[in-house]
């Protein structure tokens, strides 16, 4: 018997349960990922992102050639062209089953099932699995039945819900039986040069990044709550690029913060209890896209803000994009992510809010501006973000609540230390000015592009013209 496994946002070998299935089932296994270049443009996946993929695919072919597992690269422009790959690679390779981890959003399930529907037509079998989730999408409901949009009850029923059988990891498999591949890899991941970051920032390596956040959470577990918020301190775990491609899963990640809290999950340590409640944050967001797909289809949650009358000055996109808003802390967040691939939490909540209410540009311009440039690049997360940051999303902020990013500035980088590390021109300003947007010529930095005082009373009132 040969399985094949299907890589996408699963790169890792532990507690990966397409693999493990795929193994436990047949003598031997091959794997297959497919790089559809066409398809990432069309959704914005940053170059900086895909860099960071191939590396942990060559690091993960490493560590499946120790099971003699051969990881080979296929190429296709878009999704439409996988049914088709996959169906010519698993003929020439003698393949019995395919196995692979489900991805939520419309388009990869589209793709998903054109490629069950062509494979299974020929004779091979197809199992999925849900590695990003611990609760299927679909299967928590309301008391009424509903899907949940509102993320506190989701979680009270998440918990509810959970077996702890749901818990349990799959094991590394075991070496398997040696495989040829009747297959030359058709891109070679060592030749991709478009990222516009230090890779070198993002360590890659399963074990390296599951000792790292290990080490996140020994350290800095339990002040988690209270440090969090405060960019400057570097308080926070960093793993959202490794969670989101899978060099981790969820499971593993929520397990290790359990086994240093007594084995639980909402309550015990403040810290750790908050950082399991963020893992749910992201599964939350995972249901949504699941349960309500016109979110991936650039539709706003709450369907009447999509008549908010968005004015897209180009001049404020521009200076925006470019962290030259006059606004230190704005251009602060702006510019960490055009030099890392990140933006701290709490950064992107105020850059989201001041560019949707603050300049009234639309929301989905932030979304896609910071698709194109994050490492951690997460149309779920990045979707509920932006929605939540406009307004116009689930369990998203009212629109009349709007950060002052000055007043976020003086509460959470009082020293101005975040801003000084990202905005050079400020590196000698005092620290009672750096929060302050006025009077900076003797410093080379701009001028504020908007009034906050007016240009927040301008939102609201546009905002609370919008009829349900
Ligand atoms: C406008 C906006 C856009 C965002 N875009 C993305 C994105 O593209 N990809 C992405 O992974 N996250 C996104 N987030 C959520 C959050 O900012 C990041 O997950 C977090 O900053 C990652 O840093 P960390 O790994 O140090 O997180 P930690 O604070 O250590 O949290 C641990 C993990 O919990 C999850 N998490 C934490 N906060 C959130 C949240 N608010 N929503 C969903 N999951 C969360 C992440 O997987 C994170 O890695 C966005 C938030 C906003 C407001």
């Amino acid at each position: 018997m040969k399985n094949l496994v299907w890589f996408r946002n699963d790169l890792r070998l532990h507690d990966n349960p397409a693999l493990s299935q795929a193994c436990a089932k047949a003598d031997q296994v091959v794997g297959i990922y497919i790089v559809t270049f066409k398809q990432w443009e069309e959704h914005n996946d940053s170059p900086n992102k895909i860099a960071f993929w191939f590396r942990s695919l060559i690091e993960l072919q490493k560590d499946l050639h120790k099971l003699n597992i051969p990881l080979c690269i296929l190429k296709c422009d878009t999704y439409d062209d996988c049914p088709q790959k996959i169906l010519e690679f698993a003929s020439a390779n003698e393949i019995n089953n395919l196995y692979f981890n489900i991805e939520y959003p419309v388009n990869e399930l589209k793709r998903d099932e054109q490629v069950q529907a062509v494979l299974e037509k020929m004779g091979t079998s197809c199992f999925s699995f849900h590695d990003q989730v611990i609760h299927v999408p679909g299967t928590l409901k309301t008391k009424a039945g509903t899907n949940f949009s509102v993320y506190s009850p989701f979680k009270r029923c998440w918990l509810a819900e959970l077996d702890y059988a749901l818990l349990e990891e799959h094991a590394i498999p075991t070496i398997k039986q040696p495989v040829s591949v009747n297959q030359q890899d058709e891109y070679d991941l060592h030749s991709y040069k478009q990222s516009n970051i230090n890779q070198d920032l993002w360590p890659v390596g399963e074990e390296s990044i599951q000792k790292m956040i290990v080490n996140f959470l020994d350290r800095k577990g339990s002040g988690y709550k209270t440090d969090r918020n405060f960019p400057g301190l570097t308080a926070t775990s960093m793993m959202s690029p490794y969670i989101n491609s899978g060099v981790v899963s969820s499971k593993w990640c929520l397990n290790q913060a359990r086994a240093r809290n007594y084995d639980a999950l909402d309550e015990g340590d403040k810290g750790l209890v908050h950082w399991i409640s963020e893992i749910l944050w992201r599964e939350f967001y995972r249901h949504i896209i699941y349960n309500f797909p016109r979110v991936s289809m650039g539709k706003a949650f709450q369907e009447h803000f999509e008549q908010v009358p968005w004015e897209n000055n180009q001049d404020f996109i521009e200076a925006w994009k470019h962290g030259r808003t006059g606004i230190p802390i704005v251009d602060a967040g702006m510019r960490q992510m055009i030099e890392t691939g990140w933006m701290h939490n709490r950064l992107r909540m105020i850059v989201a809010m001041f560019l949707s209410k603050n300049l009234m540009v639309d929301w989905h311009i932030g979304e896609a501006f910071f698709m194109q440039h994050l490492i951690d690049g997460d149309i779920a997360s990045n979707n509920g973000g932006w929605q939540w940051s406009a307004s116009t999303g689930t369990d998203a902020a009212p629109y009349f609540r709007i950060m002052n990013p000055e007043t976020q500035s003086l509460r959470f980088d009082e020293e101005g230390k975040y801003i000084r590390t990202f905005v050079n021109e400020l590196s000698d300003c005092p620290t009672k000015e750096i929060h302050n947007p006025n009077n900076r010529s003797d410093y080379n930095y701009p001028e504020a592009i908007v009034d906050l005082k007016a240009s927040r009373q301008k939102a609201i009132d546009i905002f609370g013209q919008i009829k349900k």
